[in-house]
């Protein structure tokens, strides 16, 4: 037999296992120094008590023979979809409870969905990227072009002029830069798919942390229903990255090559899943009810509360950075030129404060760093202060 030779060409990701490495080296020589980590992608709030109760009594009604469930529907409960639904028209946009699949989280279906396009297929990200999105079509053999973000365009790379592509992901706020596409950058990405008969594929999971009017989804956009298929996830929004639940979004006109796509990936979904469970399933509808939202909010808020401390401090010491305001993430321009590792080095060994360094989402990431704003708020706090000490030097 032979194994996918595509994953003799995948580059080995040493990011985390390397930051985790120089990390603990670090606390094992300097066992009296309080290391504080900003370089977590992980949420640490607990559940919104809302969710938490309906999970409860989900797991109770799989326990009584009146209220037990066995295999959901494919595309997830109807009351959930339809929750999502109106959701969406909180923020003005119309998505249909019949175009919503519910899954186990965002990163699945974005790795997932290149089951249904072929692999002659061209694939554009932007760099520096969310790894997914490389790998996951690495692994299929795909060819790869790159839509470069840097200082340049704020860290939100636009449709290349003489580049063309067939798949395009996006992310907005952006994994790992923290920018967000306005509306009228959107539109161009939207034209450049629909008049290159290309899909995009947009990764909304961090939508919930839009302040200004940048849209909160692909379908804000005028044309992305001819265009687009949106992934969002309850992860960052609610606490769910250990919980799992997500939702991808197709409209039913998407057309491709003869096909419809909501279709293809119904069927895809049918052959190779079989649903996200009834406990879960009764939590993710507890977050979009109008207690949900309230608690999922303050849990937000206080993200966001922590983004603004950070950001302040690299405003304070007039560093260039991206995101902050409408994401928990905050992409830094390393001071004095240094590079990713050795900015890496220099923060651990100096204040203690372990980042995660640019590069390691692709080329465009040399030189740059990025900070989250998931941790605690006191820890956050003191953080901030060391770094402001030792940067002002
Ligand atoms: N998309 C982006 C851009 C992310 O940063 C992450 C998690 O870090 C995910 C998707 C994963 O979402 P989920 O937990 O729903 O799989």
């Amino acid at each position: 037999m032979k194994i996918n030779s595509n994953y003799d060409n995948l580059v080995p990701n040493y990011l985390f296992a390397e930051v985790a490495k120089r990390t603990n080296d670090f606390i094992k020589a300097n066992p009296d120094k309080k290391v504080i980590r900003l370089g977590i992608g992980d949420v640490t709030l607990p559940l919104a008590p809302v969710v938490v109760e309906a999970m409860k009594q989900g797991a109770d009604e799989l326990g009584h023979k009146e209220t037990f469930k066995g295999y959901p529907d494919y595309e997830g409960y109807e009351f959930l979809r339809q929750a999502i639904s109106d959701y969406y028209k909180g923020f003005g946009v119309t998505v249909d409870a019949g175009e919503i699949f519910v899954s186990d989280g965002a990163k699945s279906d974005c790795g997932n969905i290149g089951d249904i396009f072929s692999e002659d297929n061209t694939v554009m990200v932007t760099d520096p990227v969310y790894p997914v999105y490389v790998d996951s079509n690495i692994m299929a053999g795909r060819k790869i072009v790159y839509a470069d973000s840097n200082a340049d365009n704020g860290f939100a790379a636009m449709p290349p002029k003489d580049v063309k592509a067939d798949i395009i992901y996006l992310c907005s706020p952006n994994n790992p830069t923290g920018s967000a596409y306005t509306y009228d950058q959107l539109k161009e990405w939207v034209d450049y798919a629909n008049a290159n008969d290309a899909i995009l594929l947009y990764d909304a999971a961090y939508e919930a942390f839009i302040t200004d009017d940048a849209p909160r989804s692909i379908f804000a956009v005028e044309g992305a229903r001819t265009c687009a298929i949106e992934f969002c996830s309850l992860s960052k929004t609610a606490g769910f990255t250990g919980t799992r639940c997500g939702y991808t979004v197709i409209p039913k006109e998407l057309e491709r090559d003869g096909h419809n796509i909501y279709k293809l990936w119904y069927r895809r979904e049918a052959t190779k899943f079989n649903g996200v469970s009834w406990p879960v399933q009764r939590g993710a509808a507890a977050v979009f009810s109008e207690e949900g939202q309230k608690q999922i909010k303050e849990n937000i808020a206080y993200y966001q509360e922590n983004a603004r401390i950070i950001s302040s401090a690299m405003d304070e010491l007039g560093i260039y950075y991206t995101g902050g305001k409408n994401s928990p993430y905050i992409w830094l321009r390393c001071p004095d030129g240094m590079g990713s590792w050795e900015f890496f080095d220099y923060l651990l060994e100096n204040a203690n404060v372990v980042g995660t360094p640019g590069e390691g989402f692709g080329k465009n990431g040399a030189g740059y760093f990025r900070l989250t704003s998931f941790g605690d708020r006191d820890n956050t706090i003191e953080a901030v202060n060391r770094i402001k000490k030792l940067l002002s030097k």
